[in-house]
């Protein structure tokens, strides 16, 4: 079967034809292609064609597909059995490397999601400080629970507004939305509702507007901000953790939050999130306290022999810096070829995630992320993977890199990137 023919196929039995929007390929157009298998750096579709690849499953390939360290931990615990449902011993060992390798982690929980992390972590929010509000930034994504799904009201300083039917207004109203690396409007925001404010919760490193870095001090002025006031601060790392550096954003930036969910690399590729923090406050979880999260397949052992595995291999010395020099030789390569072919262009980076953005401007904000040429980085996209690389399929997504992708890929890619460049001008 052609890629074609499956999504056609697809489009009958499942919403869209997929499990997860963005894969639908709905932002740049055209149809996805079906993978059949993924190795190292590279993706191979059910047509036989080979594509270097950039999204890693989103996040979580840091050490490429397939690794055989990974693969060979997943087949051995296979043998013991695939889930047990009472306490397993790679459990503590999972909890001890989180709490190892994250400063700010005391004790933590393992769920089976990066939303399922969050979700839990705006419970345990209100449960502990016995408020109701939340605080996130507009382009930040925090998975699909409701409290999320809430844009910014018009004017500043608006309860929320849900961005999809189902979403009771009474929930939205819960939710407030700020501009990101703007440190005035949360000092407004905290002046006026303060005390009824449980968490702000953040992308420390925004990847779902694309990839847009905190300004110097931004961290830490909304730790001062939430300490002041009483609130919890929650680091979403379901991306950025153990993927911007070992610690995660906030060893990068030296901020503590109180509370970080993860997700993504801990699974290996399989399941899994956490979410974890202050001992104080993760007491208060079920059963040792009173504020209920649990889950059947949780601290699956197959689960956790693979994160353990991804854990172990990026614990490599120089790991992250290799990471990053060749993350910054692709977003330097790529800027070089648009400056040559006269295309207004600018990147972001850190450690191993990147943004791309088709303007002249470097990118802090939301509305710059909005206001770039989608419509061009639509049509590179689609150039980009006529020649066999696979770019986030879509312009407000964070593209990641993997210590699978050689100087050959990187050398490979910008090539693409030079042709697609020019077509996609044209
Ligand atoms: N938080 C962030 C920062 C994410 O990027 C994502 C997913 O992309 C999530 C939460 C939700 O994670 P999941 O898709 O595993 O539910």
């Amino acid at each position: 079967m052609t890629n074609h023919e499956l999504f056609q196929r697809a489009q009958q039995l499942m919403p869209g034809g997929v499990n997860s929007p963005v894969r639908a390929f709905k932002s740049v157009g055209g149809e996805p292609f079906f993978t059949v298998r993924a190795d190292g750096a590279y993706l191979w579709d059910v047509e036989g064609k080979r594509y270097i690849d950039y999204v890693g499953s989103w996040g979580p390939m840091i050490v490429g597909h397939n690794h055989p360290k990974v693969r060979e931990a997943v087949e051995r615990a296979v043998r013991d059995g695939l889930s047990f449902g009472t306490p397993c011993p790679a459990e503590i060992t999972m909890a001890e490397t989180i709490i190892k390798l994250v400063p700010s982690i005391d004790m933590v929980r393992m769920v089976n999601s990066g939303t399922e992390a969050t979700m839990s972590a705006i419970r345990l929010a209100r449960g502990a400080t016995g408020r109701s509000k939340i605080v996130k930034f507009e382009g930040c994504y925090h998975g699909h629970g409701d409290s999320f799904l809430v844009k910014a009201g018009s004017g500043a300083l608006t309860f929320g507004v849900p961005t999809s039917p189902g979403v009771p207004k009474a929930n939205a109203d819960l939710t407030l939305t700020l501009p990101y690396n703007d440190l005035a409007a949360a000092q407004a925001l905290f002046a006026e509702h303060g005390s009824d404010i449980a968490g702000l919760i953040i992308e420390p490193v925004a990847g779902n507007m694309n990839c847009i870095p905190p300004k110097d001090g931004y961290l830490k002025d909304l730790r001062d901000l939430c300490t002041r006031h009483g609130a919890l601060l929650i680091f979403d790392e379901v991306m950025t953790g153990f993927r911007v550096a070992l610690g995660g954003a906030q060893a990068y930036y030296g901020v503590k939050p109180d509370l970080t969910t993860f997700g993504k690399i801990i699974g290996g590729g399989m399941p899994v999130g956490a979410y974890g923090g202050r001992r104080d406050l993760m007491e208060q979880i079920a059963p040792a306290g009173p504020i209920y999260q649990a889950g059947t397949l949780s601290g699956n052992p197959v689960a956790m022999a693979a994160g353990l595995a991804m854990l172990e291999l990026i614990q490599a010395p120089g790991f992250y810096d290799t990471l990053a020099a060749h993350t910054r030789l692709l977003t330097d390569g790529l800027q070089s070829v648009a400056d040559g072919e006269g295309i207004p262009f600018s990147t972001n980076r850190v450690g191993g995630m990147f943004g791309l953005f088709f303007t002249h401007e470097k990118v802090h904000s939301y509305a710059q992320a909005t206001a770039a040429d989608t419509a061009l980085f639509n049509r590179f996209f689609h150039g980009m993977l006529e020649r066999g690389v696979y770019l986030a399929p879509s312009a407000f997504e964070a593209g990641f890199l993997s210590s699978a992708h050689s100087d050959e890929d990187l050398a490979a890619t910008l090539d693409a990137a030079r042709a697609a460049m020019r077509q996609a001008r044209a």
